[in-house]
């Protein structure tokens, strides 16, 4: 099985939605919790291959943001779109925006009393119904995707952070999405650990998977990213590619941002 096979989307796109427009298209999206206002129209366009990195202070709604993008937070108002299809829609198949666009949260969550290998199979099987052994055969070649392979039936607790990260992001591709979000993904492991699974993440952009990355790894984004956003309290303060973005951050809210964090 080639690795273009095991990621290789199952949903299609809209009727009338063609590869040269946004895979995602966030319009003037709001969103408030309450009185708390945490998006005040946020716009951002991902191309298909692309990698666009999210970065911002702790608070800025980057998280919120991308859970509005399938649709785990629905947002008050703007709209947006996966290949077309408007995410808010009610008559929207979840599930079938789940499968489209898989999710990496910093608690990778994995069930703790099954395996590697089980974990990785359970949402293919259980919810899609699909075929056990070919399930098998397609989790075992996503753990050796993520350098796993000799750990399939290694429990959660028997490996370390960033190796049962790696098993959520094959758990994750287990469903085929055609984009991929990942929510500081490394921002709990131990530094020795995060390294493997930036390494895992860079391999799947470079075999052309869509990628959102909210992300504090700063060297990271700037050598990955095709694009840089920057989130201050709900709004993009600027954004751009990342060598004019670091080189040249514009507005002061970035530049006070990364001279903190650089
Ligand atoms: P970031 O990921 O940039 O740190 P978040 O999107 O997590 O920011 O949060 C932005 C703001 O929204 C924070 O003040 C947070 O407390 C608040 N918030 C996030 N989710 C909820 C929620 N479900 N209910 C109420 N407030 C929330
Ligand atoms: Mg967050």
């Amino acid at each position: 099985m080639g690795a273009n096979a095991l990621t290789s989307p199952a949903s299609p796109a809209a009727p009338g939605w063609t590869p040269d427009q946004p895979i995602v298209s966030i319009r003037d999206v709001r969103k408030s919790f309450g009185a708390l206002e945490v998006l005040k129209g946020v716009s951002l366009d991902v191309r298909k291959g692309e990698v666009v990195c999210v970065i911002g202070p702790s608070g800025s709604g980057k998280s919120t943001l991308i859970r509005c993008v399938n649709a785990l937070v629905g947002v008050d108002s703007g709209s947006i779109t996966v290949a077309g299809r408007e995410v808010n829609d009610p008559k929207l198949d979840k599930l079938a925006l789940r499968r489209t666009v898989g999710m990496v949260f910093q608690q990778y969550n994995l069930f703790p009393h099954r395996t590697a290998l089980q974990n990785v199979m359970m949402a293919p099987v259980q919810v899609l119904k699909q075929d056990k052994r070919e399930v098998e055969a397609r989790a075992r070649a996503l753990l050796a995707k993520v350098r796993l392979s000799g750990k399939e039936n290694a429990y959660p607790g028997e490996l370390s952070g960033g190796q049962q990260q790696r098993v959520a992001i094959a758990r994750s591709l287990a469903m085929r999405p055609e984009v991929m979000l990942f929510d500081e993904v490394t921002a709990a492991l131990d530094p020795e650990t995060v390294k493997e699974v930036l390494v895992t993440i860079r391999e799947l952009a470079e075999e052309g998977m869509t990628c959102i990355l909210v992300t504090h790894e700063m060297g990271f984004a700037r050598s990955l990213a095709d694009h840089i956003y920057f989130t201050d309290r709900g709004v993009i303060v600027e954004h751009g590619p990342p060598a004019e973005f670091f080189a040249a951050p514009k507005d002061e809210r970035t530049r006070a941002f990364l001279g903190q964090i650089l």
